[in-house]
C-alpha cells in the first residue's frame, strides 16, 4: 500500500528520532521534525499543547476522528548496540514511542496524498506519556474543546505478540495505577538494647507483607488489583535501630470501587502497622492515571479494519501496566489497541535496556491508521 522508498523514508524518521530521545515535556526537537513534516504535507498544525504537543487537522466538519501517537523517551542508558543506538547517555527510545510517531507520519503523508473527501482526521502527537502524564495536562489545556472529536484511538507495539496479532479490547485495556510514600518514624537506639527503641524495621517489614496482601484479602477474587512495595529504604549501621524507614511502590486496578478499596485499606494497616511497634505512619498517597477503558463500538470499529488488512484481531487479557490515553478516553469514545511486534529470538520487553522498536511492523501500524481514518470520517 505504501511506496516503498516511503516506507524506508518513515524508517529513517524512526531512527533518526532514535538517535535523538526527549524526555516528557522536553521534546522539542521531535516536536519541531513533527510539525516540519506535517507542514509540509498540508495539514493545519497547531503547537503548544502541553508545550510540545503537535495537533493537525485535515478535511471539513463532521464527524472528527483523532489519531494519537506519543512521543517521549525514558530515562534509561541504552545496552542495545544498533547503529541508530542513542547519542545521548541516560535517555533512550526503550518503549517504541519513536515508533509509533513514525508510523503516524507515515500515515499522514498517505492520507494527504488521498485527500480527506469527507469530516475530519486529527492527529494528536502527544509529550511526555511516561508518568508524566503529557494527555491530562494536554485535556486540560483544550485538547478537545478547542478540536471536538467524535472518538480517538492510540497504538501501542506489543512486543508479547507476535507481528501480525492485534487486539482491541471492548472494555479494559490497562489498568489505573497510584504511587505511595509511607515514611515509618519511631525512636532509634542500640541495637543491643531493642527494649529502648521503637520497631522501626519491624513495622516496615510487616506493613510490606502486609500491604501486599491488600488486593487477596480486600478486593473479590474476580477484581483484578495489584500492591507492590518497590523500595524499603532504612538503616546506616549494624547496631543502631533506626528511627526512620521509608517504604515505596506502586498499586494498580480497574474498577472505581477497587481503587478507593486498595486506598483506604493502605492506609489503614500502614497506621496500624506503625502503631503496633510504637511509630508513626506519614502516608503520600497519589493516584496518577485511571483505566483505560475502551468503548464497545469503537473497539469493534477497529477490530474489523484491522481483520480486512488480514492481521489476527483474537482477543487477550487486559495489561495491570497503564497508560495516560486513559485520560482522553475519559472524554471521548474511543479505543486503545496493542499491535504485535515481537522479535524472532531475544524479544526484549518494553522499558528494558535492550528494547528497540521492531520496524517491520511499521507498515501495518500506519496501514491501519490510513484505513481506520478512511472508515471513521465516512460516518
Ligand atoms: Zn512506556
Ligand atoms: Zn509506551
Amino acid at each position: 500500500m505504501f511506496d516503498q522508498d516511503h516506507i524506508a523514508e518513515a524508517i529513517a524518521w524512526r531512527h533518526d528520532l532514535h538517535r535523538h530521545p526527549e524526555l516528557g515535556f522536553e521534546e522539542h526537537r521531535t516536536s519541531e521534525m513533527i510539525a516540519g513534516l506535517l507542514t509540509g504535507w498540508g495539514w493545519r498544525v497547531h503547537r503548544g499543547l502541553a508545550g510540545t504537543g503537535v495537533v493537525a487537522q485535515m478535511g471539513q466538519g463532521a464527524p472528527v476522528i483523532g489519531l494519537r501517537a506519543d512521543i517521549d523517551a525514558l530515562p534509561i542508558l541504552e545496552a542495545t548496540g544498533v547503529a541508530h543506538a542513542s547519542t545521548i547517555p541516560g535517555k533512550m527510545h526503550a518503549c517504541g514511542h519513536d515508533g509509533h510517531t513514525a508510523m503516524l507520519l507515515l500515515a499522514a503523508r498517505k492520507i494527504a496524498a488521498e485527500g480527506v473527501e469527507q469530516g475530519t482526521v486529527t492527529l494528536i502527537f502527544q509529550p511526555a506519556e511516561e508518568s508524566e502524564g503529557g494527555a491530562r495536562v494536554m485535556v486540560e489545556q483544550g485538547l478537545f474543546t478547542q478540536f471536538p472529536m467524535d472518538r480517538v484511538f492510540g497504538i501501542h507495539n506489543w512486543p508479547g505478540l507476535a507481528p501480525g496479532r492485534f487486539v482491541a479490547r471492548d472494555d479494559k485495556m490497562m489498568a489505573a495505577f497510584s504511587v505511595f510514600d509511607i515514611e515509618i518514624l519511631g525512636k532509634g537506639g542500640h541495637g543491643a538494647m531493642p527494649e529502648q527503641s521503637d520497631g522501626v524495621i519491624a513495622a516496615a517489614g510487616r506493613m510490606a507483607a502486609a500491604l501486599q496482601e491488600i488486593p487477596a484479602r480486600a478486593l473479590s477474587p474476580l477484581e483484578p488489583g495489584v500492591v507492590s512495595v518497590t523500595q524499603i529504604h532504612s538503616g546506616s549501621a549494624y547496631n543502631v535501630c533506626p528511627d526512620r524507614a521509608v517504604l515505596s511502590g506502586t498499586c494498580r486496578w480497574f474498577g472505581a470501587e477497587a481503587g478507593d478499596i486498595i486506598e483506604n485499606r493502605l492506609r489503614r494497616i500502614a497506621t496500624a502497622e506503625a502503631a503496633a511497634q510504637g511509630c508513626t505512619a506519614d502516608i503520600d498517597y497519589q493516584r496518577r492515571y485511571p483505566a483505560t477503558i475502551n468503548t464497545a463500538p469503537e473497539a469493534a470499529l477497529a477490530r474489523e479494519v484491522a481483520g480486512e488488512m488480514g492481521l489476527d484481531t483474537a482477543m487477550v487479557g487486559p495489561s495491570m501496566a497503564s497508560e495516560d490515553f486513559a485520560f482522553m478516553l475519559n472524554e471521548v469514545p474511543g479505543a486503545y489497541l496493542w499491535l504485535g511486534a515481537a522479535r524472532e529470538g531475544e524479544n526484549p520487553g518494553l522499558h528494558s535496556a535492550k528494547f528497540d522498536f521492531n520496524d517491520a511492523v511499521l507498515p501495518a501500524g500506519a496501514e491501519f491508521w490510513v484505513r481506520l481514518a478512511r472508515r471513521a470520517t465516512a460516518g
